[in-house]
């Protein structure tokens, strides 16, 4: 499932192609992902593209006349960018057709993904309830310290919580609790203010060092960016996919150890984490 490293790297490939051209046709090849479509959805027609960013994993295609087009990936979505229109594949489901006969095309094989409008910019029921960014400067340790106070789920569990701070997935929940040397089963009412500043330093790390490999390709393939390039970060992973392999500590000689909770997959070396 694509986290923030991937979702920002998306973004920065779409606002690089689109931003500035205007949207000629969207072409629909059904009316619904995870939601139906709005019933207005083809307003976004005959507009220009005036920049596009993220918050959280939500992609926001800002148009002109306030108009905001929303996208999550929900699990498997994925754009991809052509200079000229393209015959169609399985899971093309809507196609972006700009002004200089570029097209932007989203697939989504297993369709969890949303695409919506929003009327009123940042104004939306997805998007009201959602912490802070992780790379801003209004999250640090003390505010996610605040943030755990009372929680007696395990840490992993609190940083993948998006009103504790967005965009931190499983996979990456994993790898910052190594770096910060917090086991992931801690309890998130039990974090100390250093463990507290040390899980944010690490989570600014690891998500600006996966933003900079192009995020994450699993062994799934399903993650591209939106020139189809893979994201390479999982060849830094510390923890994750890595079970009874070697901690990658030079002064430890603990094996990598998986642990599944709810259908989630765990990794971290309990030497290292405590
Ligand atoms: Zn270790």
């Amino acid at each position: 499932m694509p986290e923030l490293p991937e979702v920002e790297t998306v973004c920065k490939g779409l606002s690089a192609y689109l931003t500035g051209k205007r949207i000629v046709q969207l072409e629909l090849n059904r009316n619904d992902l995870r939601f139906p479509f709005p019933d207005d959805l083809k307003s976004v027609e005959d507009r220009a593209i005036l920049d596009i960013h993220r918050r959280a994993k939500y992609i926001l295609i800002r148009l002109e006349d306030d108009l905001t087009m929303l996208v999550h990936l929900g699990m498997s979505g994925r754009f991809r960018f052509h200079e000229h229109p393209v015959a169609h594949e399985k899971h093309d489901h809507v196609i972006i057709h700009l002004n200089d006969g570029s097209v932007a095309i989203y697939t989504d094989p297993r369709r969890f993904g949303v695409i919506d409008l929003i009327h009123e910019e940042d104004n939306h029921k997805l998007l009201n309830h959602l912490g802070p960014e992780p790379l801003s400067t209004l999250w640090n340790g003390d505010v996610l310290l605040k943030s755990l106070r009372g929680r007696k789920v395990s840490i992993k569990s609190a940083l993948m919580n998006q009103k504790i701070v967005v965009g931190v997935g499983n996979i990456y929940a994993s790898e910052v609790l190594f770096l910060a040397k917090v086991s992931p089963n801690r309890k998130a009412c039990n974090i100390s203010l250093p463990q507290a500043n040390r899980i944010h330093t690490a989570t600014v790390q690891i998500l600006q060092d996966a933003i900079a490999a192009g995020g994450s390709t699993l062994r799934d393939g399903q993650f591209t960016d939106i020139e189809g390039e893979l994201g390479y970060f999982p060849h830094q992973f510390a923890v994750y996919d890595r079970e009874g392999l070697e901690c990658v500590n030079p002064n430890c000689t603990e094996l990598v150890k998986k642990s599944v909770h709810l259908g989630r997959s765990t990794y971290h070396c309990t030497a290292c984490q405590r």
